[in-house]
């Protein structure tokens, strides 16, 4: 078979999973009205509960329940989605992700102009 055109396994699931997510972070707005901020989480809500890998999912809402979904401006929930896949992250055993970097990673490009 052509490579891709089979059912995604969890890592490929998860890198694209991240892709999407950390994206929309990086379109958040900057202030979020109330109702932003409600269909944010609601969104992280029902992506955790829809997640197809039933154990990731059920860590992650547990993770949500713990950790509220903070968005009350880009940069919060930015940092927020930062710590969850982090969170995610050390449960695999991959390293930790700098945080104050997540801006560059998925929304300016880096400062050395690599992705220019
Ligand atoms: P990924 O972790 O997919 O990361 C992709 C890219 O994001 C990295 O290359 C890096 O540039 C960047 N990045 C890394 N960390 C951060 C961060 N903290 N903030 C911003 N950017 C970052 N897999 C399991 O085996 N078990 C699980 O329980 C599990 N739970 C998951 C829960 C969720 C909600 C999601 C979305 C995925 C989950 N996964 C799980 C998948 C797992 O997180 C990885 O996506 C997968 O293992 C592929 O890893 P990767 O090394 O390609 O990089």
């Amino acid at each position: 078979a052509t490579p891709g055109d089979c059912p995604a396994d969890v890592e490929t699931l998860g890198r694209s999973s991240w892709t999407l997510l950390h994206s929309i972070a990086a379109i958040y707005p900057t202030t979020p009205t109330a109702s932003d901020q409600s269909d944010i989480k609601s969104f992280m809500k029902l992506f955790a509960k829809f997640y197809p890998c039933w154990s990731c999912a059920e860590d992650f809402q547990e993770y949500i329940q713990k950790k509220d979904v903070r968005a009350s401006s880009r940069d919060e929930f930015g940092n927020w989605l930062c710590d969850a896949h982090n969170e995610v992250n050390k449960k695999l055993g991959k390293p930790v992700f700098d945080c104050s970097k997540w801006e560059e990673r998925w929304r300016t490009g880096w400062k050395d102009g690599r992705c220019d």
